[in-house]
């Protein structure tokens, strides 16, 4: 998996923090002339002023401090994983670290618990990034990279069949509400750019992570609207029936198609939809299906695609 989360950047000071966590240890600073405790990394002891700190591993146990739920992504990259859980966390050592929270619900979150640390595994290089989940967590099943939900499979007894010249049970279908959300899928950098590869369409917002974190509008690549709306074709609708007795289905084109949102590298999408309306014509039988295609969590859909599928006796 590969994401455009904007990662830190070692120093020559921080380096051994860093070092620990991808070995999955805690290592902070420790004065060796006023023993006391220093964090972020340093030169020199910020309490007596001597140029004499050492790397000590330390066991992790903590407290929270202050917490805030963002319900706005801080960056677009981080639109899958809200409400991000920014937390301030207090070693036992009393030094504070600005962190975020894992694997707790908001109603579980209070300042004063008790944490442990997380070594977050984030990119599959071995980089790790210290989160913090409640003493009560298994905090290892946490280190993990999220993987995909498995795919939705409804069962075959669960969808009604339609005849495709049934017009008063087609009729029927046509509703406001949309269907159940399907399965998800990941679009990552490397997708992104295989399609600018095979479109044509290099263009840096979608292929140049760098110069989009600082020149995009939305703070880092984005997928193209078309790979959006073609990876519907990868994502199983719940749509509950199944039209049936026609000899062949065509996809029509599409009555209207709108990327409202953007979604950004790193994003998991998934899609639901609704029959917007069904016509019995001379030609055969032409179904409007609304397929909205959201980021994850996202309220706002990244692709609204109203596709007319046509069934020809
Ligand atoms: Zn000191």
């Amino acid at each position: 998996m590969s994401n455009n989360k904007p990662m830190p950047v070692a120093t020559e000071i921080s380096a051994p923090f860093w070092e620990g966590l991808k070995a999955r240890r805690l290592l902070i600073q420790q004065c060796n002339a006023c023993n006391h405790w220093v964090f972020y990394p340093r030169r020199h002891c910020p309490q007596c002023l001597a140029h004499d700190l050492a790397w000590r591993e330390v066991s992790g146990a903590a407290t929270l401090y202050s917490f805030t739920l963002a319900r706005i992504p801080t960056l677009p990259d981080f639109a899958d994983e809200m409400p991000q859980k920014l937390a301030v966390v207090e070693l036992a050592e009393g030094v504070r670290i600005n962190t975020s929270l894992s694997g707790l619900a908001e109603e579980q979150i209070r300042v004063g618990m008790a944490l442990q640390p997380v070594f977050a595994e984030v990119d599959g290089k071995g980089n790790r990034l210290l989160r913090f989940t409640g003493v009560d967590q298994d905090a290892s099943a946490l280190e993990a990279l999220p993987g995909l939900e498995p795919q939705v499979e409804v069962a075959a007894s669960d969808v009604r069949r339609i005849d495709f010249n049934d017009a008063a049970a087609l009729q029927a279908l046509v509703s406001e509400d949309f269907s159940g959300w399907s399965n998800v899928v990941l679009v990552d950098q490397a997708l992104i750019d295989a399609f600018a590869e095979l479109s044509g369409d290099d263009y840096w917002i979608h292929t140049d992570p760098q110069r989009a974190r600082l020149q995009s509008p939305f703070g880092g690549t984005i997928a193209h609207g078309a790979l959006v709306q073609v990876l519907q074709s990868r994502m199983k609708l719940d749509l509950g029936f199944e039209i049936t007795g026609f000899a062949t289905q065509i996809n029509y084109g599409s009555d209207r198609l709108r990327f409202p949102a953007p979604v950004p590298a790193g994003s998991r999408i998934h899609a639901r939809a609704r029959v917007k309306s069904v016509e019995l014509l001379g030609r055969g039988t032409q179904l409007t299906l609304e397929i909205n295609t959201h980021v994850l969590g996202q309220e706002r859909p990244s692709v609204i695609n109203d596709l007319v599928i046509l069934y020809r006796g």
